[in-house]
Order: structure tokens, then sequence, then C-alpha cells
């Protein structure tokens, strides 16, 4: 029975409860967890706050020898974990082997980014004085995290706060908490007791206790503006680092001069992957009005051809999504769009070929505007909203129409508007011709009510690096400018 993580032991915690695990292709309990609470959070924060001082002064080098056993131990365990992965949150199996390659390559990554340095040294005011920076680890960070990418977004805090020396306890989604458990086992079981701890719970039982708790300084949080919100009331007072993740709903512009065929593939995979539960899903689509009405058809045709299934099966392109509230979520966003003159030109309803399981039709709505909720709230679902445009100025003033800055994909060759596009753009990514691909050294995340955080990159690992400047007069003698005047 998968147990919390806490002090390098497995644990079914004060309380005798659990919470039941469904696999979303089946609605079939594949497994339970603790279901954590305050006094929980409380052991693994003792036991983080006390493995700190050890875990901050072990040479740098050593904790990228660490670090890369966590990596090396996720790639034995690959296969496994990606099963798991596919069972607890539905997309098919050849995206979950994606995430588990980007979990791994981000502990290579900042094993090695976190030997690289701990500051700078910086030109005293005095020949006798010597001034330097330091970046220094915080203390306990609680990452909580989301059940969309339950590893990869845990690789992107746990790798970073840890490199900088900083310990961990995770709250990973009550809905997808067996693989972080499962890495717990296998991935994390060589580090010192306390260093990575895993509480497993609901977000108001155990994830707000981890942020209200006063021995841990940084909140490090994926998920919903809501919840987002929630804890930065809670959070600010105490005046903790908070390094937020939140919601987004992504514009893709097709470029005049873009072929169809590959316009209509681009756009289906970055808005259906994950069944459209990525929070870097394209949302909204603005297409030139000259080809609106055949890149319509043609994206209709095309997306009536993907698979949905359970994602352990072979061939399956789109699996179900996570629960029927988001199932319903989306349906709410199509009623609206279409009894404000939109037209569903494929799909738009729950799938009818399936007798259990989460499934929805992937979906192509035409005829959108911006008074509808598809076109400004985020749908977190496998449907494509077309919207045409005259000329880019008006493409332009579509995609920053909206309060989230996440992402922003152009489609188009033509130079000069790639750069009216990344300029004029706000977005904390911009992709052009490859929509919602990552690079370990590039900075990842939103502006706006996404929030500011940044995963990945040095960016990624300052998040979790507090700034210390020293200034240090070598010689100490009586100043000038010391009393009396
Ligand atoms: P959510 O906000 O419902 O939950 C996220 C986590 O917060 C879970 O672990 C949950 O238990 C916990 N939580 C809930 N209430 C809490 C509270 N009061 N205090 C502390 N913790 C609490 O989000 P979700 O449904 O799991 O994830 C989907 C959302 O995440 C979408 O909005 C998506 O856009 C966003 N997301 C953002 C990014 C990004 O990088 N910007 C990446 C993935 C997902």
């Amino acid at each position: 029975m998968p147990e919390m993580f806490i002090d390098g032991r497995f644990t079914a915690g004060i309380g005798a409860a659990r919470i039941p695990i469904i696999d979303p292709a089946t609605e079939e309990v594949i497994g339970d967890v603790p279901r954590g609470g305050a006094a929980d959070v409380d052991a693994a924060v003792a036991a983080a706050a006390s493995a700190f001082t050890a875990w901050r002064r072990t040479p740098a080098n050593e904790r990228a020898t660490l670090l890369h056993e966590v990596a090396r131990k996720i790639d034995e365990h690959m296969a496994e974990l990606a099963i798991l992965l596919t069972q607890e949150e539905g997309k098919p199996l050849p995206e979950n082997e994606e995430e588990l390659e980007w979990t791994k390559n981000s502990f290579h990554y900042y094993a090695e980014l976190g030997r690289h340095e701990i500051g700078r040294v910086i030109p005293p005011g005095d020949p006798a004085q010597f001034n330097f920076v330091l970046k220094e680890p915080y203390g306990v960070v609680g990452c909580i995290t989301p059940w969309n990418y339950p590893l990869l977004l845990l690789a992107w805090k746990v790798a970073p706060a840890l490199a900088a020396g900083n310990t961990v306890v995770i709250k990973p989604s009550e809905y997808t908490p067996l693989a972080t458990l499962k890495l717990a086992e296998i991935a994390f079981d060589h580090l010192p007791p306390g260093v990575v701890n895993v509480v497993t719970g609901y977000g108001l039982e155990a994830g707000e206790p981890l942020v209200r708790h006063s021995h841990v300084p940084v909140i490090a949080f994926t998920g919903s503006v809501a919840t987002g919100q929630r804890i930065a009331s809670i959070a600010a007072p105490m005046m903790k680092k908070l390094h937020f993740e939140l919601g987004g709903k992504d514009p893709m512009v097709i470029g005049p001069d873009m072929d169809i065929v590959t316009g209509v593939r681009a756009l289906a995979y970055s808005a259906l992957l994950n069944a459209g539960q990525v929070c870097t899903s394209t949302e909204r689509v603005y297409v030139p009005a000259g080809m609106y009405g055949t890149f319509a058809e043609e994206l209709a045709g095309f997306i009536s051809t993907l698979r949905l299934g359970n994602g352990l099966d072979a061939g399956v392109d789109i699996g179900p999504m996570l629960r029927d509230p988001f199932r319903r979520k989306v349906q709410a966003h199509i009623d609206d769009a279409v009894a404000r003159g939109a037209k569903v030109l494929v799909g738009g309803r729950k799938s009818a070929r399936f007798e259990r399981g989460f499934f929805y039709e992937p979906t192509v709505l035409i005829d959108v505007d911006h008074t509808m909720q598809i076109m400004r709230e985020e749908t977190f679902g496998p449907a494509i909203p077309l919207m045409p445009y005259r000329d880019f100025d008006e493409a332009i003033r579509l995609c920053n129409d909206s309060v989230f800055g996440l992402g922003a994909t152009l489609m188009s060759h033509d130079a000069r508007l790639v750069k009216r596009f990344f300029e004029e753009v706000k977005a904390g990514t911009i992709w052009i011709n490859d929509p919602l691909t990552d690079n370990y050294a590039g900075p990842f995340g939103g502006m706006k009510l996404t929030g500011g955080g940044r995963e990945l990159g040095q960016e990624g690992l300052d998040e979790f690096r507090e700034v210390k400047h020293v200034h240090w007069d070598i010689e100490g003698g009586v100043k000038a400018y010391w009393y009396p005047y």
C-alpha cells in the first residue's frame, strides 16, 4: 500500500483515513493513499528543517552526484512509472514516457547547474574592501503540484530547490499521488532522510497547513488561479516567497503565409495533447479571414481521424479527461459559445463510444468571439475555437486581450511578423512554428494572472536562492566618516 514519505520512512501518517485513486479511463479504483493532515505536515516540515543544516553544507559536487543518481534511477524505472502515470492521469503512454524523459533530465540539468556558482564578486568601493553576493538556500520549500504533469512539474521544483541546498516537502495532487510516492520509493531513497518528504492529502487539509507553516519560507505552487489566489492571501502577510505557475489561455496565430497542412497538424497537437489539459494548451486560434473556411474544414477532417481511448492501448492519440466535473466545464464553455452564435464543426459532446471513462470528443468550433467564455476563461479540455482576423494588428490585439500570459504561438515564416509577434505579445514563452516545445535552459512561466514564477534555466534555480550582499572591510580601521562629525 503506498504510504507517505517522511524523514526517510514510509508511513500511513497520523490518521487512518485514505483517499481512493481512480483510473480516468476505466473509473476503477487502482489504489489509495493516506489522507494526510496538519500533523503529518508538521512531522514532514520538522524532518525537512532538521535535514536542512547538513544538506546546505553538503558540497555542491556531492549534491550533484546524488541528483544524477535520482535521474539514473528514474531511467531504470521508466516503464513502471510511465504505466502508473497513465493509469492515474489518463494521457497516452508515449506522452508519459516523454514526461519521464523531462523529469529525469531536469535532475541531470540542475545537478550540473547547482555546482556552477553561488553568487558573484562585485567591485568594492575601496581597494581595502571585498564585496560579494551570495545566493543561499531558503530552508524548507513547500512544493504543491497539480495532476496534469505530476512528475514533470515536481521535478521543475524539486531538482532546482535541492540543487540550491534547500530541503522539500511535496504535496502532490489528491488525484495523482501514486507516481510521486513511487518516485520517493525508487529514486529519492538514497538521499539523507528528511531532504525530500511527501505528504499526500487534499488541498485544504494537507496543502494549506504547508502554506501556513511558519518554518516553510517558500511555496512553489503549480495549479489554478483560484488556488493561487487563496495561497497568496494566506502567505503574503507572512512575507513568504511565492513561486506561482498558474492557468493560461494560450493563443495561436496562423500566419497568412502558413501552409494549411502544417498549421492544422501543429494546432491539433498543441490543443489536444493530454486531451487539452496542459497549462500551455492552445485554447484560442486566430486564422486569416481569407483561409478561415478551408482551414476549419481541414482541421475538422484531421481531428476526426484521431483515436480516442485508454492511454495504455497502442495507437491511442487522445486519452480521457481526468474527471467528469472537468468534462462538464468543457461542455459548459461549448454550450455558452453555441448559445451566442458559434457552430460546432466536429465533436461538441462526451464520447458515446465508451461506457466508462471520462472521454470527450475533440471539438472544433467556428464563429466564436471574445464575448464567449471559451475565448476568455481556461477551458482545459479538447476544444479548439477558431476566430478569423483581418490583419496582423488585429491578431496581436486579440492575443493580448486576455487576463492570462503563459505562452503564445505564431505559425509563420515571415520574419517581419515573427519579430512583431515576439516583441508585442505579452506571454512568458513565445513559440514560432513549434508549439509547446520547452528547453531545459529556457525559463518557463507566465505573465499577468498566470503568475510570475519561472521554472527551468538559470532563472529556475534562482527562484530557490535568496541573495545576500557581503561587504568586508579587510583593514578594519576607524573611518573618517564615523562619529564624531
Ligand atoms: P488546483 O489548483 O486545483 O490544485 C493544485 C494543487 O493545489 C493540488 O495539489 C491541490 O491539492 C492543492 N491545493 C488545492 N487547494 C489548496 C489550498 N487551499 N492550499 C494549498 N494547496 C491547495 O489545480 P489542478 O486542477 O490540480 O491543476 C490544473 C491547473 O493547473 C490549471 O489551471 C492549469 O493551467 C494549471 N497549471 C499551470 C501550469 C503552469 O506551469 N503555469 C502547469 C500545469 C498546470
